[in-house]
């Protein structure tokens, strides 16, 4: 008999990971490979989130504590809300899904910008929803043509900021504007998963639109500047109604017990934080000048990537580099994402692209 399976999970395009670094390594008779992929810290987790893990490893036959109470508590505090406001998922990846799957029935709509992270769209696909697309001006999120898009069936609005892929930012003004359009029967989601990264003065406060009770949810992740993405946490901050529903939909030992303990630590160590921050800024501005050199154009970034167009097509410069030894991520057509690495996994970096341009100039 024939598999039947829902239309809208048939449509959905399974997500291709990157291979193994040390199958790529053994196929491509290469002595070293950089990844750049996946926006991961290269100075990797604080060494106290390590230390962490030990002590639990002689407890792992029990279940985590499935109210996370320790960590909770401890984000709560950080962040100036009640415990009752916070939400951990494995990975904020797993938020999102709750979030369809709370606010959308069938055909109800959630408004995203075009090219932004893509898991928004499956999630709504998935909970039998409509993505509402509103193209970008300038590489960035319009927030009134967003606000613009709202209709009755509108339950989910998602802001990337700072956006991924992309890299840029919307400002607190451009989101003050959108709030005030926005009806009650709209959740907010802000995924601010590159938020620790962001230093700019105009970058939208967004928790403050939580504090004040609006639907609104603000997610944000222990996978990018902490270097725990191996680990799967991430958390949301949200008003404790919706916390609720979401908590009636979220499997009760979602947050592991090796990454609670981790990322309790990783909270409390701001120095590794800071460090990786000033990398980020520093060597942010090497790789900008490298790609400027080589006539290419990345837009301004917030966040710990940089995003160009390649000015050929993003594929074939994708494998060209990783003949090379150095992995990108290709967005779409000519359109390539680059993480910021270590000072020499930059150079590498620098250097491949040159040799590839060198080989094959700009066509256009
Ligand atoms: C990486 C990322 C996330 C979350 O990742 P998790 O590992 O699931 O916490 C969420 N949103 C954006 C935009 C990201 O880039």
């Amino acid at each position: 008999m024939a598999l039947i399976v829902h239309p809208d999970i048939d449509s959905l395009v399974p997500y291709v990971p990157g291979k193994p670094i040390e199958e790529l390594q053994r196929e491509l008779g290469l002595s070293r490979i950089v990844k750049l992929a996946s926006n991961e810290n290269p100075l990797g987790p604080s060494p106290k989130a390590v230390a962490a893990i030990g002590p639990v490893t002689g407890s792992l036959h029990r279940y985590p504590d499935g109210g996370a109470f320790r960590l909770r508590t401890a984000l709560a505090e950080r962040w100036k809300v009640t415990p009752d406001q916070v939400l951990l998922g494995n990975g904020s990846d797993e938020i999102l899904g709750l979030l369809a799957r709370t606010f959308l029935s069938p055909a109800d709509e959630a408004v995203m910008a075009s090219e932004t992270f893509v898991i928004y769209k499956m999630e709504v696909t998935a909970a039998h929803g409509k993505s509402v697309t509103v193209p970008m001006k300038n590489g960035r999120h319009d927030l009134s043509a967003m606000a613009d898009a709202i209709t009755p069936r509108t339950r989910l609005l998602f802001i990337c900021n700072p956006n991924n892929p992309t890299g840029t930012m919307v400002t607190e003004t451009e989101v003050r504007a959108l709030m005030q359009r926005v009806p009650e029967q709209v959740v907010v989601v802000f995924d601010e998963a590159y938020y620790e990264y962001a230093d700019a003065a105009d970058y939208a406060d967004s928790l403050a639109y939580v504090k004040q009770g609006r639907h609104a949810i603000v997610l944000r992740t222990f996978s990018k500047i902490y270097g725990l993405a191996g680990l799967r946490i991430g958390y949301g901050l949200t008003t404790p109604e919706i916390a609720s529903y979401l908590n009636r939909l979220r499997p009760p030992f979602n947050a592991n017990s090796v990454a609670q303990e981790a990322a309790i630590a990783a909270l409390g160590d701001e120095t590794h934080v800071t460090r990786s921050r000033s990398l980020n800024r520093e060597q942010m501005a090497v790789v900008r000048q490298g790609l400027e050199a080589l006539g290419l154009t990345p837009l301004p970034s917030q966040a710990n990537f940089l995003y160009f167009d390649a000015g050929r097509d993003g594929r074939e410069l994708f494998q060209a580099l990783l003949r090379e030894g150095v992995i990108v991520r290709h967005i779409e057509g000519s359109m390539v994402r680059v993480t910021i690495g270590l000072p020499e996994e930059n150079q590498m970096f620098l250097a491949a692209l040159r040799n590839v341009l060198e080989r094959e100039p700009i066509q256009s």
